[in-house]
């Protein structure tokens, strides 16, 4: 037990504190990016699903979620079957349109595929990005390029 008076431990940046007294406790990143998947299940493109978690670098507010497919009001499909071009939104895209906190905000990006280019652009538009975890590799790791460039940091998170 912690005596009165003494600070809590410092945390380290993926949210995890430097000393656990369970360290089997799933840390935030991991959640977070459970929920991402969880998100995914409902996206209604046929190419792939993606889903996308923004939240506070403290992890005590999710800002925005998202997931891939057509917007609001169209059908519940692609409206192409061609690869690459079928029409759907994206899910980080979607997550940084329902996003309505300020650039300033410090934001951790979480999505279950890493981020294609135009992607990337959005959310260094959207800004206050600081970290993006991915679980899964797309067919292009030109974001990643993308992001080292503008300071942000990427890191695969296999769940
Ligand atoms: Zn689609
Ligand atoms: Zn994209």
């Amino acid at each position: 037990m912690r005596e009165p008076g003494i600070p809590p431990n410092p945390r380290r940046p993926d949210g995890r504190p430097e000393e656990d007294s369970r360290p089997d406790r799933p840390y935030f990143p991991e959640i977070y990016m459970k929920m991402a998947f969880e998100l995914a299940k409902r996206s209604t493109c046929a190419r792939l699903q993606v889903g996308t978690v923004i939240s506070s670098v403290d992890y005590r507010r999710i800002l925005a979620v998202g997931y891939n497919g057509n917007a609001t009001g169209l059908a519940n499909r692609c409206d192409r079957t061609e690869p690459g071009n079928c029409g759907c939104l994206h899910s980080e895209e979607n997550a940084a349109i329902n996003c309505v906190e300020p650039r300033e905000t410090p934001k951790i990006v979480l999505v279950t595929h890493l981020p294609c280019v135009q992607c990337a652009k959005r959310l260094l538009n959207l800004g206050g990005v600081r970290r993006v975890y991915y679980a899964h590799e797309y067919r292009s790791d030109e974001s990643i390029r993308i992001f080292r460039e503008t300071g942000i940091e990427v890191e695969r998170l296999k769940i």
